[in-house]
C-alpha cells in the first residue's frame, strides 16, 4: 500500500529579520489566498521575537508558525532560552530542533536533539528534526551512515505516537547554493524512509521527509518530485514571499 503524506514547505528566518519581515508574510499571504489553494502546507519560523505576529497574522490565510529550538526542559533557570510550551503558548505549531547551526554554533548532541524533539512534543509541537552530513563525510563515502546514526538518536520512541518531522539537510549545501544530485537525494531519503519503517512499523511511512540545503525557485520542482521528498525546509529562498511561494506552488 502507498502512503500518501501531505507535503509540507517550511520557510526558516534564521536571525535574519525584524518586524518589517511581516510586510513579506502579508505578502505571502496575499499570494497564497489569491489563487489556488496550495498543496502543501506552509509553515514560517520566524525570530521568536515576532513569532506572536507571524502565528496570528498567518492564521487567517493557513500559514502556521514554528519556532527555530526549543529548550530541552518546559521552564526553570536557563536565562535566554525559551521552553516549547513557550512556543506553543506564542501560537507555534512547529519547532525546528538540531538544525547544523546550532549543532555547530552551540554543540548539540543528537541526545540533546532528542531531548528537545521530545519536550516539542510534550508542549504539543510537531518538531522538525535535522540531520544532514559534512562534505567530508559525503566525499568518504559515509553520508547515509552518518545521518542514519543522527536519525537512531535524535528521533525519540515518541515518533511512534506523535507527529514528527525529519528534515535532512546536507550541511554543505546550507546557504551555498550547491544541492546534491537529484539521484543522491533520491537515495539518501529512501534509506531514511527504510530506517523510519523498520523501527517505527506503520507509523514510519506516515512520516515526513523534507529536504532542505540551497531549494530554490530554480530546482524546487526537479526536488520535490522526488519520491519520499515529502516537503523542503528552505532558509535564504523563505525570506521573500515571491520565491518562498514559487517553491510553495512547485509541490
Ligand atoms: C536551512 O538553513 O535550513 C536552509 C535550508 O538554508 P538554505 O535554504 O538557505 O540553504
Amino acid at each position: 500500500m502507498t502512503t500518501t503524506i501531505s507535503p509540507l514547505i517550511a520557510g526558516n528566518w534564521k536571525m535574519n529579520v525584524m518586524r518589517g519581515a511581516l510586510e513579506e508574510l502579508a505578502a505571502l499571504a496575499g499570494m497564497l489566498t489569491s489563487g489556488e489553494a496550495p498543496r502543501a502546507i506552509v509553515v514560517i519560523c520566524p525570530p521568536a521575537t515576532i513569532l506572536s505576529e507571524v502565528a496570528h497574522q498567518g492564521a487567517t490565510s493557513g500559514i502556521q508558525a514554528g519556532g527555530q529550538d526549543c529548550h530541552t526542559q518546559a521552564q526553570g533557570a536557563h536565562t535566554g532560552d525559551i521552553s516549547a510550551g513557550m512556543l506553543a503558548d506564542a501560537g507555534a505549531q512547529y519547532v525546528i530542533v538540531g538544525h547544523s547551526e546550532r549543532r555547530a554554533d552551540h554543540g548539540e548532541t543528537d541526545a540533546q536533539v532528542c531531548a528537545k524533539a521530545e519536550a516539542a512534543i510534550g508542549a504539543g509541537l510537531k518538531p522538525i528534526i535535522c540531520v544532514g552530513e559534512t562534505e567530508a563525510q559525503r566525499d568518504s563515502g559515509e553520508a547515509e551512515a552518518i545521518v542514519a546514526a543522527q536519525l537512531a538518536t535524535s528521533i525519540p520512541d515518541a515518533a511512534n505516537q506523535h507527529e514528527v518531522i525529519v528534515a535532512y539537510e546536507p550541511i554543505w549545501a546550507i546557504g551555498t547554493g550547491r544541492t546534491p544530485t537529484i539521484l543522491e537525494i533520491a537515495r539518501m531519503h529512501d534509506s531514511i524512509r527504510e530506517q523510519l519503517n523498520a523501527r517505527f512499523a506503520e507509523k514510519g511511512p506516515t512520516i515526513r521527509i523534507l529536504y532542505g540545503g540551497s531549494l530554490k525557485p530554480q530546482n524546487a520542482r526537479e526536488i520535490l518530485a522526488v519520491e519520499n521528498v515529502n516537503g523542503g525546509l528552505v532558509g535564504g529562498a523563505s525570506l521573500l514571499a515571491k520565491d518562498f511561494y514559487t517553491i510553495i506552488s512547485a509541490v
